[in-house]
């Protein structure tokens, strides 16, 4: 998805507010692109109606590709739509995080009932959680399981119980599923748990049989939460699974699994939005500590797959000064960088973390990061030595570095506090940088960080 994405951005050039036509062109691609991410088509629709909106007439920042900010957009949307906060307020984050967070406030012992189809991965979910409410939590934990077909099932949770440091209570032959639930119950209470997990068994497909026996179970017991532990490589089926259990079960809350394999994190948006269930865990691997409590900043930048680049474009957004880049690009296109154009882009640089911050931001960034290593230029530390060396020099030599021969550089090292190598060294910057820039169609830091993406 990143790839595709990445490429839709490039080609929207436009300067200034986005056009319709440009939105429109980026439009289809990002829905061809979620579509392929198995995001289902109604969710994309909104999705992409969503973004239409915000981004028709968006002011964008005029020293960075307005795609960055369609990225950005996008990006807040899908947080928006994964049940997240854009909102800085700590009040308003402690209230998505708690929406997110496994619900235990009820009379112990609170049932957690697991469901799902079978191998969705409930078992291990279970087992994963037990092991964190215990351990994070304190709290008395019991699990049962419901599956009275496959005595594997019981075995392989007993197993989790003993890894998890749980109780377990063990199936007595002939009970049925909703007599082992209610059994469950009653011996939490009497041993003392906080927490009993009832994991039911799973169908290969969603049938009625296994409807009337989960919904008998919930009532039942009236779990606190109802997990629906869904494949996330199971993609637009998994929405499907989502909707027909929401129908049928109070359903409280979504864990998605396998997100360690190579899904692509739509099935999490689409049943996110087509059921309005908070998405709580993540599953990310196949041992008890393989699960994440639900970010769905982090997840909207799996789906992006642009790694870090909004918080980049946020960042070049607060410091780089709109005029001054633009006065810079006008003068590359001239060919006349000079060492005071030099200076100001070491300022901005430095405001956004120096190089190395930078480079580890962008993706695509080895060939770039060579060269300016090679040219000593990478090293935060150096950042300040760059500058105070120009600092050192007078206006005329700043505006025409070919003046810079020996004694005036031996000058300008004694004034820094450099020696005439670095001096050197620095000149020998600006000379690559200046060529680079020269091929540039943009310039600015902005047009550098384009030359560094493309
Ligand atoms: P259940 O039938 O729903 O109880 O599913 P299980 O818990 O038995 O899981 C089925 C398979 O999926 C097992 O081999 C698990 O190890 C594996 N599994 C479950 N969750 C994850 C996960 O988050 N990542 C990976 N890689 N494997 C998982
Ligand atoms: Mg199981």
């Amino acid at each position: 998805l990143g790839d595709k994405l990445g490429n839709v951005f490039d080609g929207l050039t436009g300067r200034g507010a986005l056009s319709e036509s440009d939105v429109n062109k980026a439009m289809r691609e990002i829905r061809i692109a979620l579509l392929e991410a198995d995001v289902a088509l109604p969710v994309v629709k909104q999705f992409v109606e969503k973004v239409r909106k915000e981004a028709v007439g968006e002011k964008v920042i005029k020293s960075i590709k307005p795609g960055q900010m369609v990225v950005k957009i996008v990006n807040d949307a899908l947080i928006d739509m994964l049940g997240g906060t854009l909102s800085d307020d700590d009040a308003d984050k402690a209230e998505a995080a708690k929406a997110n967070a496994l619900n235990l406030a009820g009379r112990p012992p609170v049932a957690i009932l697991m469901a799902g189809l079978q191998g969705s991965g409930k078992t291990t979910t279970t087992g994963k959680l037990g092991l964190y409410l215990r351990t994070a939590l304190k709290k008395k934990v019991l699990f049962a399981s419901l599956d009275t077909n496959r005595p594997a099932a019981m075995d392989q949770l007993g197993m989790l119980a003993e890894q998890a440091g749980t109780g377990f209570l063990p199936i007595v032959k002939g009970e049925t599923a909703l007599q082992i639930a209610k059994r469950a119950m009653s011996e939490g209470a009497k041993g003392g748990y906080d927490v009993v997990f009832l994991d039911t068994a799973g169908r290969t497909t969603v049938n009625d049989e296994l409807m009337d026996e989960v919904e008998a179970i919930a009532k039942a017991t009236n779990p606190i939460e109802t997990l629906l532990v869904a494949d996330s490589l199971t993609g637009q089926d998994a929405v499907e699974t989502a909707n027909r259990f929401n129908a049928r079960l109070p359903l409280t809350g979504l864990v998605l699994t396998r997100i360690d394999g190579d899904g692509r994190g739509g099935a999490a948006l689409s049943m996110r939005a087509v059921t309005g269930l908070p998405i709580k865990f993540l599953g990310t691997g196949e041992k008890l500590d393989g699960l994440e409590a639900f970010d769905a900043e982090r997840l909207a930048g799996r789906i992006l797959g642009q790694g870090d680049i909004v918080s980049l474009v946020e960042k070049a957004s607060q410091v780089i000064n709109e005029k001054d880049a633009a006065l810079a690009a006008e003068k590359m296109r001239k060919g006349q960088f000079d060492l005071d154009d030099l200076a100001k882009q070491l300022g901005q640089m430095q405001k956004m973390g120096g190089m190395g911050g930078l480079m580890k931001l962008m993706p695509g960034m080895g060939k770039m990061k060579k060269q300016l290593d090679a040219a000593g230029g990478v090293d935060d530390k150096l950042l300040k030595q760059q500058q105070a060396i120009i600092l050192s020099m007078t206006p005329h030599e700043r505006q025409n570095p070919g003046v810079l021969k020996a004694s005036r550089k031996k000058r300008i090292a004694a004034g820094s506090g450099m020696s005439v190598q670095e001096v050197n060294k620095l000149l020998k910057m600006h000379r690559q940088m200046s060529d680079m820039m020269k091929k540039m169609s943009k310039g600015g830091m902005a047009g550098m960080m384009q030359a560094m993406q493309g």
